[in-house]
C-alpha cells in the first residue's frame, strides 16, 4: 500500500487481531476493532486489562507481536500466520502517528514552554506551517478550548483541568484522522472534571473520530456512539451504550458497571 492515497471509505481505525505480550505475560489476546471516521468509541475495563496497551499499538509507541493495525485503510505491522507485512520506514511511521492525536492522562505538557508554544511547537516542527502559521491556529485552538486568556503562561501555573484543555489543543494543532484518549479525567481534581470532558464532547459532536479509555460511565453514555468493554485483554463485548451500559450481556460486564456506577 502506498503511503499518501488515502482510501476516504476505509475505517480511521483498524485493529486486526492484535496480540501483544511481554514475556510469559499476555496482554491483548486477539483484538478486532473498528473504528469509522466521525465515530466514537469509548473503551472501558477493569486496571490491567490492556486498554492503554491497545491505545499504544494504535498510535505505534508498541508493535504487536501478531496482528497490525491500519489507519485509513494503510496497515502497518505483521499478520496473524506470521506474514510479514512490508515494513514501514520509522519516517512514515512518524507520519502515520503525525495523523493520530493522544492525549495522556498526566497532560504530559512541555514544562519549559508556554502554552501557546506547546500548541504551536509540533506544526511547526514538522514543517506543516511556519511560524506565524502555527501561532495563529494555536491561539484558535486555545479560543476553542477556552483559554485564549492563557496562551503567554506556562504549564505548572495552571490547573489540571487546563493543562488537559491545553494538551487537547495540542493534539488537535495537527489536524488529525483520530485522537486517542487515555483516562483523561483520570488525574482531575473532581470539580476539574467537567470542563475537560465539555472539551471532549464538543470535539465529539463536530465530528471528530474519537478513541477514549474513561471510566466516566454518563459522558460514555452521552458521547459514545459504541461502547467496548474489555476484560483480560480481551473485547468481551460491544455495542451502542444503551445495549452495553444497560443490558449488558456478560457477567463480567455486570460486574464492573456495578462497581464503577
Ligand atoms: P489498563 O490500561 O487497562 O489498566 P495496561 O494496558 O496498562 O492496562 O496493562 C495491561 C497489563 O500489561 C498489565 O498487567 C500491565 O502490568 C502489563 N504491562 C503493560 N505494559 C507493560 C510493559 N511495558 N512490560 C510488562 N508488562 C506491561
Ligand atoms: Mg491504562
Amino acid at each position: 500500500m502506498t503511503t499518501g492515497t488515502l482510501d476516504r471509505t476505509a475505517a480511521a481505525v483498524e485493529v486486526h487481531d492484535v496480540h501483544k505480550w511481554y514475556g510469559a505475560h499476555r496482554v491483548l489476546n486477539g483484538i478486532d476493532l473498528t473504528v469509522r471516521p466521525g465515530e466514537v468509541t469509548v473503551i472501558l475495563g477493569p486496571s490491567g486489562s490492556g486498554k492503554s496497551t491497545l491505545l499504544r499499538v494504535v498510535n505505534h509507541l508498541e508493535k504487536p507481536e501478531v496482528g497490525y493495525v491500519s489507519l485509513d485503510g494503510e496497515p502497518i505491522g505483521v499478520r496473524r500466520n506470521g506474514d510479514r507485512l512490508k515494513e514501514l520506514s520509522e519516517r512514515a511511521i512518524l507520519a502515520q502517528r503525525s495523523r493520530i492525536g493522544f492525549v495522556f492522562q498526566n497532560f504530559n505538557l512541555f514544562p519549559h514552554l508556554t502554552v501557546l508554544d506547546n500548541v504551536a511547537a509540533a506544526p511547526v516542527a514538522t514543517g506543516r506551517l511556519s511560524r506565524p502559521g502555527a501561532v495563529a491556529l494555536a491561539r484558535d485552538l486555545l479560543a476553542r478550548v477556552g483559554l485564549a486568556d492563557k496562551a503567554a503562561a506556562y504549564p505548572r501555573q495552571l490547573s489540571g483541568g487546563q493543562q488537559q484543555r491545553v494538551a487537547i489543543a495540542r493534539a488537535l494543532a495537527l489536524r488529525p484522522g483520530v485522537i486517542l484518549f487515555d483516562e483523561p479525567t483520570s488525574a482531575l481534581d473532581p470539580e476539574l472534571v467537567g470542563e475537560v470532558l465539555a472539551v471532549i464532547k464538543d470535539l465529539a459532536t463536530s465530528g471528530t473520530t474519537l478513541l477514549i479509555v474513561t471510566h466516566e460511565i454518563g459522558f460514555a453514555r452521552e458521547v459514545a456512539d459504541r461502547v467496548v468493554f474489555m476484560d483480560g485483554g480481551r473485547i468481551v463485548e460491544q455495542g451502542p451504550p444503551s445495549e452495553v451500559l444497560d443490558h449488558p450481556q456478560h457477567e463480567r460486564t455486570r460486574d464492573f458497571l456495578s462497581k464503577v456506577l
